[in-house]
């Protein structure tokens, strides 16, 4: 099978067990899950829409339980990419939703710009939040017990979960290895600099062995990766042209994976439409076939082998 055949999207499953926690690792179109067994099994985040049956196998091949038995879904926020999965498990499991109170409010309210869907080209099904997680507050899930970080910036209602007895930090899309997630400045506002900049102080002042990030492999050096994130914070008040094509790029690189092989003419339609600044269409996909993102064929688009990688 060759390596760059668009076709092949997918990796071969990486799921394991960090420190007594079960990782669902599937790359950027699905946000990672963590699968907490015991009496009253729980995940936290679900990945896109389109891998539920799949994540549903390897939740219950990992955690040892039938999904009918799963207890809670907990999300770190309510992007496609972390809660698409939300209504296939609500059908499917008597599962009780949990999510911080201000992505209870977005999900109550379903506006699909605030949701990130509408001119984001994603899709979500709706769903319900059951409970509200509040930040400063305790749970328990899968026998540990997780501190809830207020962990907005990326996303309103971001939350992180911190085993302090553990020294595990499940970070979302506030805090990856090497940055964090996009910064929607043209739809959040100005405010979500400052936002990102307290989550990553908050963050820094832990005292973290292990990180279970939203997207890629789990890792260890949590400081530095303080550091990359303060320093791609700084990008956005800095270098605000490069932070909105890397943003572009990665706003397209997730809708080429939710949507393999579109005509081209869509790619360019959304290009367009964009709430980062494209610039001038042709020679940006060139760009971005020339660099491994994008594969063309046959006058169709599919994801490159750079954004099959899991890390
Ligand atoms: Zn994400
Ligand atoms: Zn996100």
């Amino acid at each position: 099978m060759r390596r760059d055949d668009p076709t092949t999207a997918s990796e071969p499953p990486s799921d394991r067990v960090y420190d007594g926690v079960g990782v669902i690792a599937r790359g950027w179109l699905h946000s990672n899950t963590v699968v907490l067994p015991g009496p009253a099994p729980a995940i936290i985040d679900t990945g896109y829409v389109t891998g539920v049956e799949e994540l549903i196998d390897r939740v219950e091949a990992l955690g040892g339980f039938p999904i009918a038995s799963l207890a809670t879904v907990l999300l770190t926020h309510v992007h496609s990419d972390h809660a698409g999965g939300c209504a296939e498990l609500q059908r499917r499991a008597p599962a009780r939703t949990w999510a911080h109170p201000d992505c209870a409010a977005l999900v109550r309210d379903w506006d699909p710009r605030r949701l990130w869907l509408e001119g984001m080209g994603q899709r979500m099904p709706r769903f319900r939040i059951d409970d509200a997680l509040t930040p400063g507050e305790r749970v328990t899930a899968g026998g540990i017990e997780w501190e809830l970080i207020d962990a907005p910036g990326h996303a309103v209602g971001g939350l992180c979960f911190y085993a302090r007895a553990r020294k595990l930090l499940i970070s979302g899309d506030a805090l990856w290895r090497d940055g964090f997630g996009i910064l929607n400045i043209p739809l959040e506002g100005p405010e979500t600099i400052a936002l990102t900049r307290r989550t990553l102080d908050v963050l820094s002042t832990l005292d973290v062995e292990l990180v279970i990030p939203g997207h890629g492999r789990p890792f260890r050096d949590f400081q530095a990766a303080i550091a990359r994130a303060r320093r791609r914070l700084a990008d956005y008040v800095e270098a605000p042209e490069q932070t909105a094509r890397r943003n572009l790029r990665a706003s397209l690189a997730f809708w080429l994976l939710a949507n393999p092989g579109v005509p081209r003419a869509a790619l360019e339609r959304l290009l367009r439409d964009a709430p980062f600044p494209a610039g001038p269409v042709a020679p940006l996909i060139a760009a971005l076939t020339s660099s491994g993102v994008l594969v063309e064929r046959d006058d169709r688009v599919y994801p490159g082998a750079r954004l099959r990688r899991l890390d």
